[in-house]
């Protein structure tokens, strides 16, 4: 399944497996699911990690991490060709 940047996307099922067994259900909250913009393709959950791409401090959830992600800079600027 992919969204229409092209990043695999999960579904909310498969995200409650990465959310570290600690998600609430504000978490789940689709609000917060993704930018409802739909350009950011990070995850729910604390943002306690940092990027791999840039190295900034609290871009990423334990999710994003174990999916590959990187921040929302990093992704638009590929995704942008800057
Ligand atoms: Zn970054």
């Amino acid at each position: 399944m992919s969204d229409e940047y092209g990043t695999e996307v999960l579904d909310p099922d498969e995200i409650e497996m990465y959310a570290e067994g600690r998600h609430t259900k504000h978490y789940h909250d689709r609000s917060q699911f993704r930018d409802p913009g739909g350009r950011s393709a990070l995850r729910v959950g604390k943002r306690r990690f940092a990027c791999p791409t840039c190295g900034k401090k609290g871009a990423l959830s334990a999710a994003d991490v174990r999916l590959g992600y990187q921040c929302d800079d990093c992704a638009n600027a590929q995704e942008r060709g800057y």
